[in-house]
């Protein structure tokens, strides 16, 4: 097994929500945890990249054999926090047949149609599988809240829904994991101005972020609220500080690798008499 070289001890502890904590005081340029520079990240990157890749391979190869267990990585972050480059130089790292990625953009109106987990519920991952959601059900107290696009009375209660929910995941065998993306307001000035300086990164523009640069404040006071009402035991928020990408990848590798890691697996047994076979395919 590769080293966790770099790392002072368990990354799900360094970056977990504490609370009291506040969302202004996050450093959204640090790398908690995590004592080297940036060639170092790189590097570890690639090399639990690998661990990442086997551990994959081990819970769909349960899950063939017919183990309940999968992983959901759960990612929320302002826009151009790096939530894409998540899935496609974390998540890319790992064989695609056993990931299943959803991303959850303004509901259509079907969706709006039914309640706010009709949408989610659907993209839970299956046994065997690891699972991305790329922006969630916290959308309907962040957006939502922000934009007043349904009343207080509608939006309060979900704190309580989600917690209920994500115990439901947990005890039908699905473990969370929450990562909740930070970058600066100038980070965040930098990023859009390389959509619009770049054209192959004029697909990523929207010119409604620059009006959600806007709302930052309420925006602070969603998170907060988020983090404070939903950080619980069973599932906690990790904060990950996103100014620099290679940490941002590194630490939730890293998160992913001891999610999967506590799940304790093993290679399945063979259903199948081993020897037998063997002596078949000398004579075949
Ligand atoms: P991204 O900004 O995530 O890279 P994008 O700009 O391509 O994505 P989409 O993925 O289509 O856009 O949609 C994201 C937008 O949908 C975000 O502005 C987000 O706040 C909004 N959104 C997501 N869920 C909801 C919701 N439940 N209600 C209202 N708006 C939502």
């Amino acid at each position: 097994m590769a080293k966790k070289s770099g790392w002072s001890g368990s990354v799900s502890e360094a970056l977990r929500w504490r609370p009291g904590g506040l969302v202004q005081d996050i450093d959204t340029s640090g790398k908690p945890g995590f004592d080297g520079d940036k060639a170092a990240g790189e590097a570890l990157l690639a090399e639990r990249g690998e661990r990442l890749s086997q551990l994959q391979e081990l819970l769909y190869a349960n899950g063939r054999a017919g183990d309940h267990r999968s992983v959901l990585l759960v990612l929320q972050g302002m826009d151009t926090a790096g939530k894409g480059g998540i899935v496609r130089h974390v998540i890319g790292m790992v064989d695609p047949q056993g990931v299943k990625t959803a991303s959850f953009g303004k509901p259509t109106e079907e969706e709006l149609a039914h309640d706010f987990l009709w949408r989610i519920h659907q993209q839970t991952p299956k046994g065997g599988q690891i699972g991305v959601f790329d922006r969630s059900h916290y959308e309907d107290v962040l957006v939502v809240r922000v934009h007043d696009l349904v009343p207080q009375s509608v939006w309060e209660p979900r704190y309580g829904i989600i917690n209920s929910f994500e115990e439901d995941l947990a005890a039908s065998g699905v473990t969370v994991v929450k990562a909740a993306m930070f970058v600066s307001l100038d980070e965040q000035k930098k990023r859009l101005q390389e959509r619009l300086d770049r054209p192959d990164k004029y697909w990523k523009y929207n010119p409604a972020d620059i009006d959600e640069r806007g709302y930052w404040p309420k925006y602070q006071e969603a998170y907060q609220a988020m983090l404070d009402r939903t950080s619980v035991d069973g599932a906690p928020w990790h904060v990950i500080p996103a100014d620099r990408k290679w940490f941002s990848r590194l630490a939730i590798t890293e998160l992913l690798i001891e999610a999967l890691e506590g799940l304790g697996l093993d290679w399945p047994p063979a259903d199948f008499d081993v020897e037998h076979e063997k002596a078949r395919l000398a004579d075949a």
